[in-house]
């Protein structure tokens, strides 16, 4: 089956959302989202259950419509999907799930999107596909053969399995600093790190870095030289259960391991230790294996973009994959005004004639 639209946005998380919130009220341009996912909600679907957000619900909305409160506590992942959830059905958004974008093919002027459910051709594609499908697992020597067992935090489902085991948390930033603080709790912990861990000061939460990413946002908007992210103060957030852990002494971070053996781990000074579990916490990928055809990625594995449109296919756009696709656009708050300025940008684009691409 074969379907038009103006507009094709691959992935219905809250990037893909926002986008299409935008190209409703703003243009008269006709769209489609497909997901590939059987419910709303997007990556919050696959977090682990204890998970909460950064900031309070005030600090976590979506263009055009508050988050609920959530009280004292921020919100969790479940109050983020019935969220989503009802922002797709009152603004009424044309998503289609589940729909898996296999690839995507330059077509004329367009694009060509195969799918599990036939074929669209739309005219401009964003591409807002979340990193949660691509979870990254660093090459160290004899994991495969090691005996005991390995999750990625894309699948970590929580620290009971883990009580009363040696459980190694690898990696330094969020999703290492929250899960090291449950498994502490009744597991024996081996948190190991590339270096220091970078706290935040304790007071900074998701307003602090929405107000830095949006300052940055306006200083490159004006043309002003780059003030940062918030990298400079650090990048774990010192949300109250890690606090706790890290008051508590629990979290006592040791340099990262450099081999397996089949028991456990060992270091490059010849110590060993045996352990039963790993806990993976090293990141994502950007999810971009549906523009292969394009040839548009770069060794970083990211896409060169003039804000959010690739340099090099014109009418193809990438939303929520991080700051290369804008400052704070990977979360809730900050992904509205790249929405914005990415319709404002499709708007005008798709009312001129599209140049040759360059490759
Ligand atoms: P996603 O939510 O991943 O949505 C993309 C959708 O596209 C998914 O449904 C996916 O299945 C689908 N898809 C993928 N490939 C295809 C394809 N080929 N065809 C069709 N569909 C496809 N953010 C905040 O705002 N506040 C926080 O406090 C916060 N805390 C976090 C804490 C941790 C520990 C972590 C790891 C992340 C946190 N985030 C937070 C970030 C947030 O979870 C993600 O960045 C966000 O969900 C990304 O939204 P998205 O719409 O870009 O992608």
């Amino acid at each position: 089956m074969e379907h038009q639209v103006d507009v094709a946005i691959i992935g219905g998380g809250q990037a893909g959302l926002a986008v299409g919130w935008y190209l409703r009220r703003r243009t008269d341009l006709s769209f489609v989202i497909l997901d590939d996912q059987h419910a709303p909600g997007g990556a919050w679907r696959h977090t682990w259950p204890s998970l909460r957000l950064f900031s309070p619900s005030s600090y976590s909305s979506l263009p055009g419509r508050l988050m609920p409160t959530t009280g004292a506590d921020n919100p969790d992942a479940a109050h983020v999907i019935d969220y989503l959830t009802d922002y797709e059905t009152r603004y009424d958004l044309p998503v289609r799930r589940p729909v898996h974008v296999s690839a995507v093919h330059r077509d004329g002027e367009g694009f060509r999107l195969e799918t599990i459910a036939g074929t669209w051709s739309a005219r401009a594609v964003v591409s807002a596909t979340g990193t949660w499908s691509q979870p990254f697992w660093p090459t160290v020597p004899g994991r495969r053969t090691f005996t005991g067992t390995q999750v990625h935090s894309a699948h970590y489902a929580g620290p009971a399995p883990y009580a009363g085991k040696r459980v190694v948390v690898v990696g330094g930033s969020n999703s290492g600093a929250q899960i090291a603080a449950e498994i502490a709790e009744d597991a024996e912990l081996i948190w190991c790190l590339e270096g220091e861990p970078h706290w935040l000061p304790d007071e900074v939460d998701g307003r602090e870095l929405f107000r830095v990413a949006t300052e940055r946002s306006r200083a490159l908007a004006a043309g002003q030289p780059d003030p940062g992210g918030v990298a400079a103060l650090g990048n774990i957030v010192v949300v109250r259960p890690v606090k706790h852990a890290r008051d508590a002494g629990l979290l006592r971070p040791i340099p990262m391991f450099d081999r397996f053996t089949t028991t456990g781990i060992a270091w490059p000074d010849g110590r060993e230790r045996e352990v039963d579990a790993v806990i993976w916490c090293t990141g994502f990928r950007p999810a971009l294996r549906h523009l292969r055809p394009l040839h548009v990625r770069e060794a970083d594995g990211t896409i060169r973009t003039d804000g959010t449109a690739s340099v090099q296919v014109p009418r193809l756009y990438l939303m929520g994959y991080g700051d290369w696709t804008g400052p704070g656009s990977a979360t809730l708050i900050g992904v509205g005004p790249t929405a914005k300025a990415t319709v404002a940008a499709l708007k005008r684009q798709l009312a001129t004639p599209t140049p040759v691409p360059t490759r």
